[in-house]
């Protein structure tokens, strides 16, 4: 009798120690690398695996930092800079091309806990765009700078710098011929436009949002934008409350999608004003701000992580690649929509 007593013991403090309370803290990161018309039928299982194998390091890089006690925000930009150095994305190496076939980079942060951000756009030299945006928000008096400044800022704060030629990829290259190819052919650029984007010309943003240990979120999001892109063109990754947006008293999101619908839509701000106002969870909102995208006429996807460690990977395309992976280290990577 008593041995059972003592075994009833063992596993009752067995069990206080290994489920975690409501208040018990915890963490988690959820990441994106693009959204669109990916289809099974379209893929190799090379190309999957490299997918995978590519989501599942990067979410690994960020979830170790968190398991070990580091910021959000570190584990933010280094789980992006794997994503930023892999020519499988639209952002750092790999990204896609201008209509001058150069390089114009963009991509921006924010800490959910001191609502602090910063973003750059149109940069061309520096290696970690999503480097260059925490920089603009911890050592410049500014949220936002663009072009030739935003490249010398970064480099100035001691950022590597890469010649326009690491960036372009020879698949990059023949993507812009060929839609270049169909403007010429078809004379009427709006329709082009539209076109371009079913067409998958801009696939493979990336993004991150995390939750750390002290309880804070972060986000962050990085993109070449648009294939063929004209005039400076900027889209919604490099922008505040559009692209990426994080608060501790809602959520953090990373969103990835036809721009200009989520500017116009400010989908990210607009996901974590639903729950912080309207005390949606974070689905509910993904979803409501999701459908009024596509409602609209765009398309896209967001990831979505809030305090409590709670998860929305949310899209209105075939496809988003993504990953998930929660205090425990359960990991989940998903490419199609029915998986
Ligand atoms: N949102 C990016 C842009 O419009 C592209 C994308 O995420 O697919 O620049």
């Amino acid at each position: 009798m008593k041995e059972v007593l003592k075994l009833v013991f063992v596993l009752f403090i067995v069990s206080c120690t290994s489920v975690k309370g409501p208040n018990q803290p915890t963490f988690g990161i959820v990441i994106h690398g693009g959204a669109g018309t990916i289809l099974k039928e379209n893929m190799t299982p090379e190309m999957e695996h490299a997918y995978e194998n590519k989501l599942a390091e990067a979410i690994s890089v960020g979830h170790k930092i968190l398991k070990e006690g580091g910021s959000s925000q570190e584990a933010v930009e280094k789980t992006i800079h794997v994503m930023e150095n892999s020519p499988l994305f639209n952002s750092g190496k790999g990204a896609v091309l201008t209509a001058e076939e150069s390089i114009a980079l963009d991509a921006s942060f924010m800490n959910g806990n001191t609502l602090d951000a910063g973003a750059v756009a149109g940069v061309k030299h520096i290696k970690n765009p999503i480097s260059a945006a925490i920089r603009v928000m911890k050592n410049s008096p500014h949220v936002m700078l663009a072009g030739e400044g935003a490249d010398y800022f970064a480099a100035n704060q001691g950022l590597d710098t890469v010649p326009e030629s690491y960036f372009i990829t020879e698949n990059r290259l023949n993507d812009l011929r060929r839609v270049k190819k169909r403007e010429s052919d078809q004379k009427v650029s709006i329709n082009l436009i539209e076109e371009q984007y079913f067409k998958n010309q801009r696939i493979g943003t990336v993004g991150c949002v995390a939750l750390d240990l002290q309880g804070n979120l972060s986000a962050g999001t990085s993109t070449g934008g648009m294939t063929n892109k004209k005039w400076g063109r900027i889209g919604d990754a490099p922008i505040i409350g559009a692209g990426t947006y994080a608060n501790n008293a809602s959520c953090g999101v990373s969103a990835t999608g036809w721009g200009e619908f989520f500017i116009r839509s400010v989908v990210a701000h607009d996901i974590a004003a639903l729950v912080e106002y309207s005390g949606l969870t974070i689905n509910e909102a993904s979803k409501r701000v999701m459908k009024k995208v596509k409602d609209l006429g765009g398309d896209g996807g967001v990831v979505v992580l809030d305090t409590k460690g709670n998860v929305a990977m949310e899209f209105n395309t075939p496809g988003m690649y993504r990953a998930h992976m929660d205090s425990d280290g359960n990991l989940e990577v998903k490419i199609y929509r029915d998986e």
